[in-house]
């Protein structure tokens, strides 16, 4: 009877422990977005004559980029390995410029595709 007793106690104890941290790791997430949101749009556009834009050919539009440049026209910024944003954001961190945001719909000649998770 004893031993019922302490094993009900440990599962409440267990699912109280779950639960709370369920909730905790939710609510890191949640700041966790939300800090990535505001770091976000914070960063200051990259211009199109910055020196390594030039160089990597980056442009905020990618549909003005002559297909010679760019022949697979579903490639995008927002697609790219290597923004920070997800595919809905209008502008986000990249990694190439480091404190600057580039255009969802940008592009530049370093594209890489992004994996699917
Ligand atoms: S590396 Fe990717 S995200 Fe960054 S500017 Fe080039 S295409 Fe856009």
């Amino acid at each position: 009877m004893h031993r019922v007793s302490e094993s009900k106690e440990v599962d409440t104890a267990s699912r109280r422990s779950f639960i709370k941290s369920v909730g905790n790791a939710a609510a890191l997430s949640a700041i966790g977005i939300t800090v990535m949101d505001s770091l976000s749009a914070d960063l200051q556009r990259v211009s199109q004559s910055d020196p390594t834009a030039v160089a990597l050919k980056y442009v905020h539009d990618a549909s003005t980029v002559p297909a010679s440049l760019r022949p697979q026209t579903d490639r995008y910024c927002n697609n790219c390995a290597l923004y920070v944003g997800g595919k809905d954001d209008e502008w986000a961190g990249c990694s190439i410029f480091p404190g600057k945001s580039v255009a969802g719909k940008g592009w530049c000649n370093v594209w890489v595709r992004k994996q699917e998770s």
